[in-house]
């Protein structure tokens, strides 16, 4: 496996980071996760600005263009001859002084994987997956604005612990109101009286890349679509529900802390906006050029 790492592609036991990395020492740093079907980065340019907006506010400067670390991801993929991969880009505050001040680092650290991912199983999107609330609340918008998406994963992991000791897959968190914010790695959908709802950024959500495409597609399906505030009490009392994620794509929910979801199975607009999902990721993004002998 070639990683690109500052600049260049070397195997991957030889791209290595320092334990003087603040990324590491503090989790001072941003990162993206894309995906690649059959040869198509999926909206790559909206991952790249979701990225140089992330690096923005925490006062990173990339050292490179929005074109070049494009262009570096497309070649990373291409190196690799993956037609189908997880890509995992990040850009720490780079190498300096023991403290947390950021001055002590004069170059960001800038590395590009291109791998797998292990998907939800297939049977998921058939059956649909159960959900639990976690106690663990989203860090509030006043304290970290939750659409940078950061190296600072700890409250969405000590969620997802919740989720695995539940033994679910995913779990709902609440902002410090009380009010649903997204999932662990995940933004939440629920479809209730003809309308689809989200919850809105603010409420303490990642601005996901899926998301955004699953609004897009509701849109043109003529979905009356919401951006909005909602609790517990919604959801539960939803028609359907699912999650949106790169990892995820769309996966439909079934129950939410033991309470069945409309008929307890994935529901008729979850699974069309599944069906137009699976058409739109091998279509909309940036082509990568494999040599077709090659390309796995
Ligand atoms: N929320 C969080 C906390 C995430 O980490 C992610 C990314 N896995 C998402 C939502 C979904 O965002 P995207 O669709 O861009 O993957």
């Amino acid at each position: 496996m070639l990683i690109y790492m500052d600049g260049k592609l070397v195997p991957d036991e030889e791209a290595k980071v320092s334990v003087f990395d603040h990324g590491l020492l503090y989790g001072d740093g941003i990162f993206e996760g894309i995906r690649v079907y059959e040869g198509n980065v999926f909206r790559l340019r909206a991952h790249i600005e979701r990225l140089y907006e992330s690096a923005k506010t925490i006062g990173l400067e990339i050292p490179m263009s929005l074109e070049e670390v494009e262009a570096a991801t497309v070649e990373t993929v291409e190196a690799n001859g993956m037609a189908n991969a997880y890509i995992r880009l990040v850009v720490t505050r780079g190498r300096g002084d023991l403290g947390i001040d950021p001055t002590s680092c004069p170059t960001p650290t800038l590395f590009i994987i291109c791998s797998t991912i292990q998907l939800y199983p297939e049977e998921f999107y058939e059956t649909g997956i159960p959900l639990i609330t976690a106690s663990t609340r989203r860090i509030p918008m006043e304290c970290l604005d939750p659409r940078i998406k950061s190296l600072n994963y700890l409250n969405n992991i000590l969620a997802k612990i919740e989720a695995k000791k539940a033994g679910v897959p995913e779990a709902v968190m609440l902002n410090l109101s009380g009010r649903v914010a997204e999932c662990t790695a995940d933004n939440i959908f629920i479809w209730r009286n003809g309308k689809l709802k989200t919850p809105r950024l603010t409420e303490g959500a990642l601005p996901g890349v899926t998301r955004w495409a699953t609004l897009e597609l509701a849109h043109e399906s003529g979905l009356r679509v919401k951006e909005t505030v909602l609790g517990l009490h919604d959801l539960y009392n939803a028609e359907e529900c699912f999650l949106t994620g790169t990892g995820a794509e769309i996966v439909p929910v079934v129950t939410i802390d033991g309470r069945q979801i409309g008929d307890g199975k994935p529901g008729p607009t979850t699974l069309d906006l599944l069906a137009r999902f699976r058409k739109l990721r091998v279509s909309d993004g940036y082509k990568v050029n494999l040599d077709p002998a090659a390309a796995r």
